[in-house]
């Protein structure tokens, strides 16, 4: 067991800094990226919560999701509703939603609302007092131009003036993104009326080894909060909530990509005592089996990259796996002419100083393409051979 004593980042939900290191996570970033590129994955001996021991400051996190926001591609992203597997996540957190909260007129808030697509569905099912809150100026504007629902800048840290109380409140895959998360937690309390509820949606952790698919894939830069169904249920009630519901679902990453989640409702509370800490032991093996199947495959992966032998390679994709393979495989001594990157957002960035072009870009057909990526493996080799019609050599991770 390997004990760090004390983590850059106390324990965010018990504030211990006595913790264990599950897995040292390294990334090359693009070149001015905003977060940093490596921390270790901790778990707290305390209270069993497992987190990214990252000396990333929340003030760190606010700037880079204002600026780089992948969100805002809307064509590409999740969270804006208009692709099939897209829209039917959201179909299904809107009916738990109106479920518990079947009065059409409750104030609703969705903080980190993304391009609005939860918010848009809410809004066909007869809810009218709608409101989204996101950091990204080109986020509120979608929410307002696709679904017609008003939304403003703003974070659950820096919330608009008088945006008043609501009946509900969402942060569905927001919580995974937050630094400091007790302080969230309790200001939420601000926002709700009396009675209000809460509504949390978050990975769910403890099943990151059943939907293994590409390594790692959660321990990237954005999500540096790790919850299983215990340790979502001790962050709310140590910070003065009370759990009504936690449940566990599915849904898609990427078309064809199941990815697990935990959500939970929560109505104000008594805050328990932080002696009822319980470290969850299952929960900690279900994390260690992860690392252990992700270190396995990233080995596996390795072994492909290592049988290339072109002298110089293009490589579509500069996403979380991609930082992850130029960190910690043979990848890091490939010649690499370019990166490829389907998002706009990227276009005109730098890797290593290797400059991100877009997919129109490519003109040479020689060189092999290394196809980064296994959430979108298949919709990127589509794209190359039917879009484009590029008859370049394809390697693939897997
Ligand atoms: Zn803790």
């Amino acid at each position: 067991m390997n004990l760090k004593d004390p983590a850059q980042r106390p324990c965010p939900v018990c504030g211990n800094s006595s913790v264990e290191v599950l897995h040292h996570q390294k990334f090359i970033v693009p070149d001015g990226y905003l977060l940093p590129d490596r921390y270790d994955v901790v778990w707290c001996t305390r209270c069993g919560f497992a987190y990214a021991d990252t000396p990333a400051t929340q003030e760190d996190y606010d700037r880079y999701y204002a600026q780089s926001s992948k969100y805002e591609d809307n064509a590409t992203s999740t969270g804006g509703g208009g692709s099939g597997f897209d829209q039917k996540r959201l179909e299904d957190t809107a009916a738990a939603i109106a479920e518990v909260l079947p009065d059409r007129s409750a104030r609703i808030v969705d903080v980190g609302c993304a391009n609005g697509g939860l918010l848009g569905v809410l809004k066909q099912l007869g809810y009218d007092h709608l409101l989204g809150i996101d950091p990204s100026p080109a986020c509120v504007r979608n929410t307002e131009q696709l679904h017609n629902v008003p939304a403003v800048t703003g974070s659950f840290r820096q919330l608009p003036a008088n945006i008043g109380t609501f009946d509900m409140v969402i942060l569905s895959h927001v919580l995974e993104h937050v630094a400091d998360l007790a302080t969230t937690v309790r200001d939420l309390k601000a926002l709700l009326t009396p009675r209000g509820l809460l509504y949390i949606e978050v990975p769910d952790a403890s099943r990151y080894a059943e939907f293994l698919l590409a390594p790692f894939q959660d321990f990237n830069t954005e999500h540096i909060n790790h919850f299983g169904p215990s340790s979502l249920r001790a962050l709310f009630e140590a910070n003065g909530f009370t759990a009504t519901r936690i449940g566990q679902k599915e849904i898609e990453s990427s078309p064809g990509c199941p990815y697990p989640a935990l959500f939970g409702f929560f109505t104000t509370g008594a805050a328990t005592a932080a002696a009822e800490f319980q470290p969850d032991e299952k929960f900690h093996q279900q994390l260690l089996s992860y690392t252990t199947s992700s270190r396995a495959k990233i080995q596996a992966i390795d072994q492909r990259l290592s049988q290339i032998d072109s002298p110089s390679l293009l490589v579509w994709g500069t996403g979380q796996l991609a930082m992850k393979l130029l960190a910690e495989t043979s990848l890091a001594q490939k010649q690499i002419a370019a990166f490829v990157d389907g998002n706009p957002i990227n276009h005109g960035k730098t890797l290593r100083g290797i400059p991100i072009i877009a997919p129109e870009q490519i003109t040479d057909a020689q060189t092999p393409i290394l196809v980064a990526t296994l959430l979108h493996q298949r919709e990127i080799t589509a794209r190359i051979r039917e879009d484009l019609g590029l008859t370049n050599p394809l390697v693939l991770l897997e």
